[in-house]
């Protein structure tokens, strides 16, 4: 089973990737954390896009798809895999495509995770990680039991995002309404969008992915 995640920043894709990729063994695969690591390692991909994470655009077609096609490469993601944070231009949506038929693989569900854009500021700005196990959180909706011990693997831990200020999160839905919504028709016309309502409590949008993922 492939999975596409689809929604504007902080819609909660990563959140839910990460309980399906649990719940269903699969690979979460996500463009914008392979990206911060190519520049946390500062190789040449990492240099390209440093600029444009910072000031909240998206990166090339080229470089990302090149970036993502050597990932499903990889033999683990025979098994499935979920796609966070890409297609995000109609461009790589038709080079997924391509790329799938060729290996005769297909998408076959995608997710659009439904979020008011007046919501979407202050989930990410109140976003922050497990400086270890990469585990997300919320300053207000989903803090860590304990305070300032990770959930997930008890580290204290944690991080920030550069890009999640509030003056780049204004460019980022810019960026998301000029190029990445434009693509749900792409899969509305072939009837693998199922539309999720975002802003309910994670563990109800997580039950509405169940209810979908039962009827496939
Ligand atoms: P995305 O990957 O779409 O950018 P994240 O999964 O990182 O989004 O979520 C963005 C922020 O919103 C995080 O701080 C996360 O803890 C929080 N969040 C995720 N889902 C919900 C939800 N359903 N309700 C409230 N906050 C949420
Ligand atoms: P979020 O969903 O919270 O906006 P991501 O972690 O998915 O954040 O992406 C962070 C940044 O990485 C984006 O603003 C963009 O600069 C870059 N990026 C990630 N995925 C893509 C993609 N598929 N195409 C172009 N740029 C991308
Ligand atoms: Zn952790």
């Amino acid at each position: 089973m492939n999975i596409i995640f689809l929604g504007p920043p902080g819609a909660g894709k990563g959140t839910q990737s990460k309980r399906l990729e649990e719940r269903y063994g699969l690979v979460q695969i996500s463009t914008g954390d392979m990206l911060r690591a190519e520049v946390a390692r500062g190789s040449d991909v990492g240099n390209q896009a440093k600029s444009l994470m910072d000031s909240g655009r998206l990166v090339p077609d080229e470089l990302i798809i090149a970036m993502l096609k050597s990932r499903i490469e990889q033999p683990d993601c025979a098994k499935g895999f979920i796609l966070d944070g890409f297609p995000r231009t109609t461009g790589q949506a038709e080079a997924l495509d391509t790329m799938l038929t060729a290996d005769k693989k297909k998408i076959d569900v995608v997710l659009f995770l439904d979020v008011d854009e007046d919501i979407l500021a202050d989930r990410i700005s109140g976003r922050f990680t497990c400086a270890k196990c990469g585990a997300t959180y919320n300053e207000v909706s989903n803090p860590p039991k304990q305070e300032g011990v990770c959930d997930a693997c008890g580290s204290h831990e944690f991080k920030r995002r550069a890009d999640d200020k509030r003056e780049t999160v204004v460019e980022r839905l810019k960026e998301y309404r000029k190029l990445t919504a434009p693509i749900l028709p792409f899969y509305e016309k072939t009837g693998r969008l199922h539309k999720i309502n975002g802003m309910l409590s994670t563990a109800e949008v997580t039950a509405q992915i169940e209810a979908v993922m039962a009827g496939q």
